[in-house]
């Protein structure tokens, strides 16, 4: 597998890209706006519609939560 956002060469589930740090998990099928549970990985994913306020384009926010680390983080995709 390939990490989306630089291309790198990644290790077959890698939760995020060891070159640009890109979130690799957030390649799962998600549901347009809404809630999932990863039990394989034990990631949490908020999917969210909401324009991007620094461009105004209109996209995606995928939030995802890791609970071990308590981490977050969050990628915005703009509609094609
Ligand atoms: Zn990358």
């Amino acid at each position: 597998m390939f990490c989306t956002s630089c291309g790198a060469s990644l290790q077959e589930g890698s939760k995020f890209c060891t070159s640009c740090g890109n979130a690799v998990a957030i390649q799962l099928k998600l549901p347009p706006d809404g809630f999932l549970h990863d039990p394989k990985s034990g990631l949490y994913y908020i999917t969210t519609r909401a324009p991007n306020p620094e461009t105004g384009a209109n996209g995606q926010w995928v939030t995802w939560y890791y609970p071990e680390t308590k981490q977050f983080k969050q990628v915005f995709t703009a509609d094609q």
